[in-house]
């Protein structure tokens, strides 16, 4: 028995809510929050009949705090996730302390407006002291470790895929195949085709930043940093084949770099065509990648929005994507004095994917970690006072549940690796 609200309503908490809803006999009640609650009540409508979950929704702007405590208040959730976009991470960390209640996300903060003065002093600092520059960092929600243990509250930190899934493989790496990790690599590959000539799989605007900032990597203690796309590798993908993978920054790597004890490198991978890269680059030498917003016509507009809204809605991408996605991590290390390697990886199908609950896989890899991380919080599995990301919790439970309801682990214990 259990009373969730889930805040915002894209393509990943919309498959989260939907797979929450197989689980009805742990999530019997749950509210879908978000900005437009037209579509709240568009997917409460679709789920009508096909679940015992009792589904309400309501409007609620999550930059707002007044409004988000008035919500939970009325509410009165056992958690709150946060399915919305990373710029909303810490207002909804303050609403839930205020409230008394649980709360876990699916991406770490970044700032909407990266020009904000006073956020750009922390991050200048942060860019010298630490040695990356991605606008995305864990310090913003570290900082609320005290305050959540005060309180007696769990905050999980970045629970879908990548982060979320490929820590909870290097905690199982670390608890059932190694005494040792000496290096991980993340592979993330899409081998799936969506007919268009660009779009973007989740969020355009939070993708798009990604994937066009530095490259860094952990090695030996330190970060280094290369330029966008710097480092290529090509990789054959179980299911999927032969695909080009360039080195990325990646959230999951600034906590693993702390979490997992005297490793020496970590890498993180994500694969692109040809296409998506050509139209990446002139976008952003024409400036539309901005968040730097421009005046036209009398009216302001940021560019990497205006972007967003001529590019096709990944929650639109469902019926046409075919193919499959790959995504898991590569150990190197040491098991009972002996070198060894390891490779945990899931194999998902967007057809599949579409067929079960109208998403691409991308949104499905992502919001079906969402629900597994929310059933371990709600069933009692991963509840401790303080601020966490899910390698620090037992993997075993979770990646039971991720096998269930479906992304199941494949396993090689004689992986190629990438040089
Ligand atoms: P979408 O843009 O599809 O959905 C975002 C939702 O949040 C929309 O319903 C939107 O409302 C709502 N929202 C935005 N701003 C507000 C606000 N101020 N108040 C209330 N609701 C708001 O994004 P995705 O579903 O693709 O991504 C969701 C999250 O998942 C993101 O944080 C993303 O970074 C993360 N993610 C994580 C991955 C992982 O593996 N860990 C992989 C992919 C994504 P509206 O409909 O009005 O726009």
């Amino acid at each position: 028995m259990s009373r969730v609200l889930v805040i915002g309503c894209g393509g990943v908490a919309s498959v989260a809510i939907q797979k929450c809803c197989q689980a009805d006999e742990v999530f019997t009640e749950l509210c879908i929050a978000s900005r437009t609650k037209e579509k709240c009540d568009a997917l409460a409508e679709k789920l009508r009949g096909k679940t015992k979950t009792v589904l309400t929704t309501a409007k609620v702007d999550a930059d707002d705090v007044d409004q988000l405590i008035e919500l939970i208040n009325d509410y009165k959730p056992d958690l709150v996730m946060n399915i919305a976009l990373p710029y909303q991470d810490l207002t909804i960390m303050d609403a839930c302390l205020a409230c008394g209640v649980n709360y876990m996300d699916t991406a770490n903060y970044e700032p909407e407006d990266t020009d904000d003065p006073q956020w750009r002093a922390i991050y200048e600092k942060r860019c010298k002291e630490e040695g990356f520059s991605a606008y995305f960092d864990y310090s913003w929600q570290w900082a609320y470790r005290k305050k959540f243990e005060d309180a007696g509250l769990t905050a999980l930190l970045g629970c879908g895929f990548d982060p979320g899934v490929t820590q909870a493989y290097c905690a199982h790496a670390l608890k059932h195949e190694f005494d040792q990790i000496d290096t991980i690599d993340i592979l993330d590959c899409n081998g799936g085709d969506h007919g268009y000539a660009f779009a973007t799989n989740f969020n355009p605007e939070i993708n798009l930043r990604e994937v066009s900032a530095p490259g860094s990597y952990w090695e030996n203690g330190h970060w280094v940093e290369i330029p966008p796309m710097a480092i290529k590798r090509e990789y054959k993908f179980d299911q999927v084949g032969d695909k080009d993978m360039y080195l990325l920054h990646h959230e999951e790597i600034e906590s693993l770099a702390k979490t997992i004890p005297g490793v020496k490198r970590i890498r993180f991978f994500m694969t692109f065509g040809q296409s998506y890269l050509d139209h990446m680059r002139c976008l952003e030498d024409v400036g539309m990648l901005s968040t730097t917003p421009i005046q036209y016509n009398g009216q302001e507009i940021v560019p990497i929005q205006f972007l967003k809204a001529l590019l096709p809605d990944p929650a639109s991408l469902g019926p046409r994507t075919k193919g499959k996605t790959n995504i898991g991590c590569i150990f190197t290390g040491v098991k009972d004095g002996k070198e060894k390697t390891y490779y945990i990886y899931n194999v998902c199908d967007h057809q599949e994917c579409y067929h079960e609950v109208g998403s691409q896989a991308i949104s499905y890899t992502t919001g079906v970690p969402a629900m597994c991380g929310a059933l371990m919080m709600l069933t009692g599995k991963w509840i401790r006072p303080g601020v966490y990301t899910v390698e620090e919790f037992d993997p075993d439970p979770f990646l039971e549940a991720l096998d269930k309801y479906g992304l199941p682990r494949s396993e090689s214990h004689d992986p190629k690796l990438v040089d």
